[in-house]
């Protein structure tokens, strides 16, 4: 019999899973329950993409995150086998200033997560609350967390703070960074690919429906677009990215918008929907030609310039650039656009490279190496949970 590691990624309105073989780390399966509170819809497939199941909820029986668990159990030990589930790993977005590593979950694990919540309130509870439902259903299944966090630990003070005083900052009030276990899965795997650039300075854009970047010393991250929460930085779907927080005392003081709509607002209307008012989906943009949409890739790809930039900086110096995530690895016009923008940084595009993937799509003289590197955060989640309980003695493989 071998064992199974189960990895969930929880957001508000959807669950994501995939399986995998704990010992050799083969992706064994993968899907998500989505249109939770609403319509629901689940969907399965194996790992070279055939359908394992579909199911959909009438509308009008809304699913929670408990009865999609319960769901999701069900069909895994149809589909197991042999195959025994012996641990789960959970992607949760915040572990604060204690958590620079994933930790196996107890009660008092989950009690200090909890408390964390008002610092991700979008994302925390939603990752809490799927912890608290597997434990329901399975009392002795091991249960890993792995934070976006733990990665950009490794910041110094400096990076870290914001100009605000003692009484303020010591609520937690710092930038923490996040999409940190793509950036570790990056930091990772670039030594396969550019030795020098490991061993040096490189900047790594996340873009996706979140979009990031991070710079990376040596494989640390020493810092990284997104702060305090993770609408810092750029303009991402329906995130506004880095304002000015005077424009949040105007939208309270002179348009009485209430907390909760300025909450919407940067999180849920803004970014490239806002902006353009067609869509969030980059696809959806590069194929329209209205002018707003052309308007916000602009805006989108000016942003990743001048943070580049001052990821540079941090960094002093810059090495290599990787793309990665649904944008970064399948965007060939942003990837050029982006590179056009850096090339005062000495980045040298070779347009055929780029139009067919890379993974290199600098050309052979460039000073800064450029790479496309898919991105895998489950993965990732699916190694720490194993080997925390590889180490602790408790779990196979
Ligand atoms: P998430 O942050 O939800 O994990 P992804 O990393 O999957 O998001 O990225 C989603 C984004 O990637 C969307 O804006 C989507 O339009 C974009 N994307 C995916 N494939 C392509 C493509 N071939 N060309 C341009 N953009 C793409």
């Amino acid at each position: 019999m071998s064992d199974t590691v189960l990895v969930l990624n929880a957001g508000s309105s959807s669950i994501k899973f995939r399986a995998f073989d704990a010992v050799t780390e083969r992706l064994l399966l993968r899907g998500q329950i989505e249109g939770l509170y609403t319509a629901a819809r689940f969907r399965a497939s194996d790992a070279g993409g055939a359908s394992l199941g579909e199911h959909q909820w009438p509308a009008g029986t809304p699913l929670g995150h408990d009865r999609a668990i319960a769901f999701l159990v069900e069909f895994l030990r149809g589909q197991r086998g042999s195959q025994r589930l012996a641990a789960v790993g959970h992607r949760v977005v915040h572990g604060g200033l204690t958590y620079a590593q994933p930790v196996r979950v107890t009660p008092a694990v989950l009690a200090e997560l909890a408390r964390l919540s008002p610092l991700a309130p979008l994302h925390q509870p939603h990752n809490l609350k799927t912890i608290e439902v597997v434990a329901q259903t399975q009392r002795d299944l091991p249960q890993v967390a792995c934070f976006d966090t733990a990665f950009h630990r490794t910041h110094s003070e400096l990076t870290q703070a914001y100009a605000l005083p003692p009484s303020i900052t010591a609520h937690g009030v710092r930038r923490y960074g996040f999409h940190g276990l793509s950036y570790e899965y990056i930091a990772g795997v670039l030594p396969l690919f550019d030795a020098r650039a490991a061993a040096g300075r490189t900047v790594v854009a996340h873009l996706g429906n979140g979009s990031s970047a991070c710079a990376l010393v040596g494989g640390r991250s020493v810092a990284s677009t997104m702060g305090f929460t993770a609408v810092e930085g750029l303009p991402m779907g329906t995130r506004s990215g880095s304002l000015d927080p005077g424009v949040i005392l105007y939208l309270m003081n002179e348009l009485k918008l209430s907390v909760r709509a300025i909450e919407q607002l940067i999180y849920e209307q803004s970014g490239l929907l806002g902006v353009s008012g067609v869509s969030s989906d980059m696809r959806a943009l590069l194929a329209s030609d209205d002018p707003r949409a052309r308007f916000a890739i602009d805006l989108y790809v000016y942003r990743i310039g001048r943070e580049i930039g001052s990821l540079a900086a941090a960094a002093q110096g810059l090495d290599a650039l990787v793309f990665t995530a649904g944008i970064g690895e399948n965007a060939v016009l942003i990837r050029q656009r982006v590179c056009e923008q850096a090339a005062w940084l000495g980045v040298r595009l070779d347009a055929a490279a780029n139009a067919a993937g890379g993974p290199r799509i600098s050309s052979a003289d460039s000073p800064v190496a450029v790479w496309v590197i898919p991105t895998d955060e489950e993965s990732m989640i699916a190694r720490h949970t194993r080997d925390l309980l590889a180490a602790a003695g408790s779990a196979g493989g």
